[in-house]
């Protein structure tokens, strides 16, 4: 990468996060979904399909002005998988043009040079590729092994910044992996973060002491900016809930490939309300709330967004809301009666 695309970087980076910690009233990542389909199926995901169409250029552009327009900082283009988008190229050059920080999680499987070369051009800030295993096995085949190739083509021609994510804890099979796959990220000049995963069944165990060891030494290899936002991952690592406030549905926006804001990709459903018809009572609201899944929550970005808020402004639960919120329609009630 070149020097001063890395300088440019680092003054966004730098403004985007003093701009959030002076004021709570924008969002500050929205991860938006362009298409649903992916090109693999693995074994513990609930975020693919094998036959939707992507979504049309001119509907993603209308949901990227918006979330422009709601003061949006980081726009991270996510999928199923993002790549299948014909259109990528002008979704990241819209984000680009609208200010905003232009992010993009891949399987890594569609880099070649020159597609590489296209992202460079659209404007593409950062990639996050997860690998989980080093062969593939019938869960995954987000494998080292697969993905070399593809790696040393970014390494090469990539002029935006690779992030190498690999996981441990729920059952993966062999937890060196993460440690091979870090090792690789390092050697060809990438940033790399690990992820603590749930056991399959979902509930929060202690990883192995082989496994702790091993998460220990990768995250001694990573990014040291990530290991200083990462501190839940100790407690979850110790099969201990952590105690944090998500700021999801206001800081953080998940947006389907319907238009609609959920939490975040595991909570689908709520908000549910349109991106067109999100308004900052709708922010107001969320921001406040408490989540019920915050305890053991793993998702690294939307802990990251929190870390912005989490000195300030504690939230209240659902019911404590709503209570507030008939409480102050009596008022108001009275108010107009009198
Ligand atoms: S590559 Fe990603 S989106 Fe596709 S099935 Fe695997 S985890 Fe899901
Ligand atoms: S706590 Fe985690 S799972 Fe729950 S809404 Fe927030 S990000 Fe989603």
């Amino acid at each position: 990468m070149k020097k001063t695309t890395f300088l440019k970087r680092k003054m966004r980076e730098a403004s985007f996060i003093s701009r959030a910690l002076l004021s709570s009233r924008h969002p500050v990542l929205a991860h938006l979904i362009p298409m649903r389909r992916c090109n693999l199926a693995c074994g513990y995901c609930n975020e693919y399909d094998r036959t939707s169409k992507p979504v049309d250029l001119a509907i993603i552009k209308s949901r990227l002005d918006k979330l422009a327009d709601l003061g949006t900082s980081v726009v991270t283009i996510s999928g199923g998988e993002p790549m299948m988008h014909p259109e990528l190229d002008q979704i990241i050059h819209h984000i680009r043009q609208r200010g905003m920080i232009a992010g993009l999680i891949s399987n890594g499987y569609y880099f070649t040079p020159e597609r590489i070369k296209r992202l460079n051009k659209a404007g593409l800030e950062y990639l996050q590729i997860s690998i989980d295993n080093v062969e593939p096995d019938e869960v995954s085949r987000k494998s080292l092994r697969v993905l070399d190739k593809k790696l040393r083509h970014l390494s090469e021609h990539a002029d935006f910044h690779v992030n190498i994510n690999s996981v441990i804890g729920g059952g993966i099979k062999n937890p060196e992996d993460a440690l091979t796959v870090a090792r690789r990220a390092v050697e060809l000049g990438f940033s790399t973060t690990v992820g603590v995963i749930h056991d399959g069944d979902g509930t929060l165990k202690p990883l192995s002491k082989k496994e702790k060891d091993i998460f220990q030494e990768v995250k001694k290899m990573g990014n040291k900016d990530h290991a200083r936002l990462n501190w839940f991952q100790d407690s979850i690592a110790e099969g201990k809930p952590y105690n944090w406030r998500c700021r999801a549905g206001a800081r953080y926006l998940y947006i389907c490939e319907d238009g609609k804001v959920h939490w975040c990709s595991q909570q689908r459903g709520y908000p549910g309300i349109p991106l067109e018809q999100y308004t900052m009572e709708d922010f107001d609201r969320e921001y406040k709330t408490e989540k019920w899944c915050a305890p053991t929550c793993t998702l690294q970005c939307v802990h990251q967004v929190g870390i912005l808020d989490n000195w300030r402004d504690p939230q209240k639960t659902p019911a404590q809301i709503a209570q507030e919120q008939k409480n102050g329609k009596r008022v108001g009630e009275m108010i107009g009666a009198d």
